[in-house]
Order: structure tokens, then sequence, then C-alpha cells
């Protein structure tokens, strides 16, 4: 089902999008993965996806926050790849801080990269769905967009803001063969979650450890492929957020 088409992964340089890369290039995939900045890290994503699964892998220096920046690159992509299957929104950022306290563009910058970063990507790959009359979206939320979480109201609202773009995409595209889910991870080992190791939520956690990005992957073939489901928010957190 996955063999042969194609997948745009936003933040795919490291942690969890440099896992769901593998992880689709594995299963045959052309993959298309977004960066920020880390060049290096996004050409070795690229260089195992080709030499340990021989499947063809591009990397695009692209701020999904840029709207234009994100028109070009898809257009790109098209060009590159003739077409795109799979969209996974995983590109983001955190800016902690109490609200009282929180610098404006600490709040504006989570926003526009979690939040309308995935929105940019949608519109610009969506007319590619509706012409092919398929298409799969996975929005990568949190479990802070779900419970929220104290010293993150910014990174909180961009995931929740996340969960009602995804019902709501889900809902416009459903009769056109697209189908929109989310996932909501809970702590995962990635450069995002380094300082966390004394975080006393931890603690908290039913199965008792932090995930791995690969969990997170699992999450995404399954949705990639559960052609039946539309509009869900996948928990893959340890049981933290039940
Ligand atoms: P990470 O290791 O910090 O990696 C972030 C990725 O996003 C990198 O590839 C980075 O590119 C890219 N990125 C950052 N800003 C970008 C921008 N403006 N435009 C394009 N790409 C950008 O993060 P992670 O832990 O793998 O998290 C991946 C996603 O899962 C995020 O949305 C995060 O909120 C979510 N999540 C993570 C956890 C967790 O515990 N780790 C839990 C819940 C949800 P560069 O390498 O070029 O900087």
């Amino acid at each position: 089902m996955l063999n042969g088409r194609v997948a745009v992964i936003t933040g795919g340089s490291r942690g969890i999008g440099a896992a769901i890369a593998h992880r689709l290039a594995s299963l045959g995939m052309g993959v298309a993965i977004l960066y920020a900045g880390n060049h290096d890290a996004a050409q070795d994503v690229c260089a195992r996806c080709n030499a340990e699964f021989g499947t063809v892998a591009r990397a695009y220096a692209c701020d999904v926050s840029d709207f234009s920046a994100v028109k070009c690159t898809v257009a790109a992509i098209k060009q590159d790849f003739g077409g795109v299957h799979l969209l996974v929104n995983n590109a983001g950022v955190t800016r902690d801080g109490l609200a009282a306290m929180m610098k404006e563009e600490d709040f504006d910058r989570v926003l526009d990269i979690n939040l309308k970063g995935a929105f940019n990507m949608i519109r610009h790959v969506t007319p590619l769905f509706l012409r092919a009359k398929e298409g799969c979206i996975i929005n990568i939320s949190s479990v802070s967009g779900l419970m929220g979480n104290a010293g993150q109201c910014n990174y909180a609202a961009s995931k929740a803001g996340l969960i009602g773009l995804t019902k709501s995409v889900a809902k416009e595209y459903a009769a056109k063969g697209i189908r929109c889910n989310a996932i909501a991870p809970g702590f995962i080992k990635t450069d995002m979650t380094e300082s966390h190791a004394d975080n006393p939520l931890l603690s908290m956690i039913p199965l008792g450890h932090m995930g791995d990005a690969e969990d997170v992957a699992d999450a995404v073939v399954y949705l990639a492929t559960a052609k039946y489901v539309t509009g869900e928010v996948l928990r893959v957190d340890g049981g933290i957020a039940m």
C-alpha cells in the first residue's frame, strides 16, 4: 500500500521525523524531508534511506512557517518526485516559559512553526491530493495539546490547535478520499526532551519509561494505511494522558 508512493515529512532531519523517514523508506516509499537549517543531519537521513532501503530521498531546507517558501518547496517536490501521497507535519519547536513572563516573540514563533507551518503545508499539498483524488495527512500534535502543561502555554496551544486543524481538514476532504489524523506523543527520547531527564512528570507514565522515536513511526505507518480512520488523535504516550 505504501511501496512506490511518496511521503513528505517536515522536520525530517532529526528525532521523530528522521525515524519516520527511515521507517517509510524501509517500506519502499520515496521520501522528501524538510528541515530548518541542519543540512548535514538532513543529508545523513537521505543517505541512509538510499543506502539501506534503495529509495529516493531528498532534503529541502524550508522554514515551514514561511507560506511562500513552502509553496516553492512543494512545487520542487512535485517536480522531483512527480506527486505526493502522504504528508507528515512533524516540524516543531518549544520555547518554554510561564505565561505571565513569556515574550511575545516566543509565543508567536512557536505558533508560527507548529501550527501555521502545518497549515502552510496542507494548503500547498492538498491541491495535489485533490487532483489525485487521494491523500493522507498526519499531524504530530502532543499530549500537551490534550492536557495542557505548565510552562508551555505557547506549545500546548499550538498542539491543541493542530487537533482542531486535523478534524476540520478531515471533515472538509473525507468525501474527496483524503484522510487527516493526528498523533499525540508523550515523552519521546529526542533532542527536544534531552533536558527532561529529571522532569517529575516522567514518574507519572503508566508504562514507566519514555518512548522512542520509532514508537511514533509505528503509529505513522498505522495511520498511513488505516483506510477507514480519519479525524482521529492517536496517543503514543505510555498512557500518561489517559
Ligand atoms: P527535534 O528532535 O527537536 O527535531 C525538530 C525537527 O523540526 C528538526 O528536524 C528541525 O530541523 C525541524 N524544524 C524546526 N523548526 C523548523 C522550521 N521552522 N521549519 C522546518 N523544520 C523545522 O524534535 P522531535 O522531538 O523529533 O519532535 C518532532 C515533533 O514531535 C515536534 O512537532 C514535537 O513538538 C512533537 N513532539 C515531540 C515530543 C517529544 O517528546 N520529543 C512529544 C510530543 C510531541 P533542523 O534539524 O534543521 O533544526
